[in-house]
């Protein structure tokens, strides 16, 4: 006998037959003698749908009560996936993250976990009873409703099984595993049976929204069996998030590409080439919460530089305002925004090992006639910004000459 905490996104439970369709799965592995905890997220579209209402009252909405609002989808799932259980006689029964005890800071929207109560849970385990708790949401120590950033069930379900020490958590979703990239982008991409924690964490940061980056770094960080499945199949075992890269199967030098059209570039010209100047532009964006991405500057020229940084693009407009007036302040030249770029990265831990392939990267993109407007790299990982409209073909054109395709494709 197992236990295992069951996590399915919002496509899974997207209407009341693919609720049943759940139910009757969570149903067999009971069947088989595992004790399983469900954690739902909200039905797909729903999280957009409830933000938008707040946004429709207040364009920059209280961060306290959109998570009074945002955090209600799921308790809907919750329910009605007890009631699904329930109607195959199967014993289940609700929690939202306030009546479990997930206790989480008070940040807002990007809560973090600092400790979840298992008593309620381990309970019920016992009584053979499905406890069915809703993912996202916490409560922060003054009783006030948290969410954990969006995508945050996932992060839900691995601290659950890191709490009960579960022998698995199950990630279920709508594509059957980790991809070598975004299945729904390259029709070539292949997926992988194993990927290491490393790797996906690397991933997730660059973009791969097939887990949430703290869902994977809380399994690292604890130590659970992280997997990867398709709740639209019977069979197939995923892909498993291992700890060694000798647990791999397959080795190859990259094991993804990773890609986000989330990012927007800012350029500072005409920079006076002197000590201070990173700390001018950047310590403002800083104070006003903003994060900074990739940083260029240029050796100078005549005295001058340019300095290039890239943001959300969701905080773009402000990091421009912010811009504008320390060049005022610096004697810059002008300021440039551009919020139709992308970011592009291939990942994996074989690189460590490899010369060359940044090289064969950039001749790829060359090949194409794509321009590459910022680097950057780690000991596993390259990054490229390019203009978004090449981002298919850029991610399509790297997945094929790093041998990723799909045999036949
Ligand atoms: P859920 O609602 O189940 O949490 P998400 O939409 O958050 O599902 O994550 C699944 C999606 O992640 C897939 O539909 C796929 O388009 C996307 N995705 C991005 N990169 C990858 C990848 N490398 N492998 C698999 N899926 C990926
Ligand atoms: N429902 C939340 C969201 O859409 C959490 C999740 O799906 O993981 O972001
Ligand atoms: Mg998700």
């Amino acid at each position: 006998m197992a236990l295992i905490v069951q996590k399915f996104g919002g496509t899974s439970v997207g209407s009341p037959e693919r609720i049943q369709n759940v139910a009757r799965r969570v149903a067999r592995w009971k069947a088989m003698g595992h004790q399983i905890v469900v954690v739902p997220s909200a039905m797909s579209g729903e999280t957009n749908r409830l933000i938008g209402l707040a946004k429709a009252l207040q364009p920059e909405p209280d961060a306290r009560e959109l998570d009074v609002v945002a955090s209600t989808g799921e308790q809907v799932t919750i329910g009605l996936l007890s009631m699904a259980l329930m109607s195959i006689g199967v014993k289940a029964k609700s929690y939202t993250g306030a009546q479990v005890r997930v206790m989480t800071d008070s940040a807002f929207t990007k809560a973090r976990i600092v400790h979840i109560d298992d008593e309620r849970l381990r309970k019920d385990l016992a009584q053979g009873i499905v406890p069915v708790v809703a993912g996202f949401q916490g409560i922060d120590a003054n009783g006030n409703i948290t969410t954990l950033g969006r995508g945050g069930s996932d992060t839900s379900a691995v601290a659950l099984a890191a709490v009960l020490k579960a022998d698995e958590c199950q990630i279920y979703t709508d594509v059957d595993g980790v991809y070598t990239t975004d299945p729904r982008i390259v029709e070539g991409a292949r997926r992988l049976k194993t990927i290491t924690f490393e790797e996906m964490l690397e991933m997730a940061s660059l973009g791969s929204k097939v887990l949430q980056i703290r869902s994977v770094e809380f399994a690292g960080k604890y130590k659970v069996r992280l997997r990867v499945l398709s709740s639209f199949e019977d069979d197939g075992d995923g892909t498993l998030i291992t700890f060694e890269e000798d647990e791999r199967m397959e080795q190859a030098v990259i094991s993804g590409i990773a890609f986000n059209r989330d990012e927007a570039k800012i350029t500072v010209m005409g920079v006076p080439d002197r000590p201070g100047i990173a700390y001018a532009i950047l310590g403002p964006v800083a104070d006003a919460n903003i994060d900074v991405d990739m940083i260029i500057q240029n050796s100078g020229v005549d005295g001058l530089t340019d300095f290039s940084f890239t943001v959300h693009r969701n905080e773009f407009a402000k990091a421009m305002e912010i811009v504008k007036k320390v060049n005022a302040h610096i004697g810059a030249k002008n300021a440039v925004g551009d919020n139709k770029i992308c970011k592009i990265s291939m990942v994996g831990v074989g690189m460590r090992s490899h010369v060359g392939i940044a090289s064969q990267m950039f001749r790829t993109l060359a090949e194409e006639g794509i321009n590459i407007q910022m680097i950057s790299t780690s000991e596993i990982k390259i990054s490229v910004v390019v203009d978004e409209k090449y981002l298919e073909l850029a991610v399509r054109v790297l997945h094929n000459a790093f041998g990723l395709d799909k045999p036949g494709k």
